[in-house]
């Protein structure tokens, strides 16, 4: 039972820390052969989508890990890991995995003071921290698509099916809820 963490770039280590703490196995996912391992989930974390999005095709990373998505495989991504998961992004030509029927704005609320903290609602945690850096919001949502956060008329939050993603960082912030409802997703909690 163990959950694959993309680490060819970014935030890979905080969400390590916090699976760990919550006493789950993982494992890093840097070359093809990390994925013959046994994998309940797939965690996609902040940094740069154009670098990790490169960098998995360089590694013949990204058909597999879209393909096993696209088999139901549950995938938490955050902020550059949503940017990745989706379908379109409306400052970008670029796709990458794009299997969730969103589009993005990278960088949403602005390049240099998009970082900042804040507090919200998560359909069916209740207030959260939330933790933006330099991070996307989803601008509109194909159907089946639910939202599960909204933060200052943006939405921040997603689910559809076994794939959840977050504009913001919850591996940041010492709160695990999140963390918490993605293993559920993933049958381990
Ligand atoms: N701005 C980054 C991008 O476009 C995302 C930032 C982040 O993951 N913290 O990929």
């Amino acid at each position: 039972m163990a959950i694959g963490v993309l680490a060819v770039q970014g935030a890979f280590i905080e969400h390590e820390d916090v699976l760990r703490s919550m006493g789950v196995d993982c494992f890093e996912i840097r070359k093809l052969s990390d994925l013959d391992r046994d994998m309940d989930g797939l965690i996609l974390p902040g940094g740069e989508s154009t670098v990790m999005g490169k960098l998995m095709n360089e590694l013949g990373l990204m058909e597999p890990l879209r393909r096993m998505i696209a088999d139901g495989m549950p995938v938490f991504g955050t902020c550059a890991g949503m940017i990745l998961l989706a379908e379109k992004i409306s400052n970008d030509d670029r796709k990458h995995i794009g299997t969730l029927p969103v589009t993005v704005l990278r960088n949403a609320y602005g390049r240099q003071l998009g970082s900042f903290s804040a507090e919200d609602e998560f359909v069916g945690i209740g207030r959260i921290p939330l933790e933006f850096i330099r991070a996307p919001c989803v601008e509109s949502c194909g159907p089946g698509v639910d939202v599960l956060c909204e933060h200052g008329g943006r939405i921040v939050a997603v689910r559809y099916g076994n794939q959840l993603a977050t504009a913001f960082h919850p591996e940041l912030t010492g709160d695990k809820s999140v963390h918490e409802y993605f293993l559920s997703m993933a049958g381990l909690l």
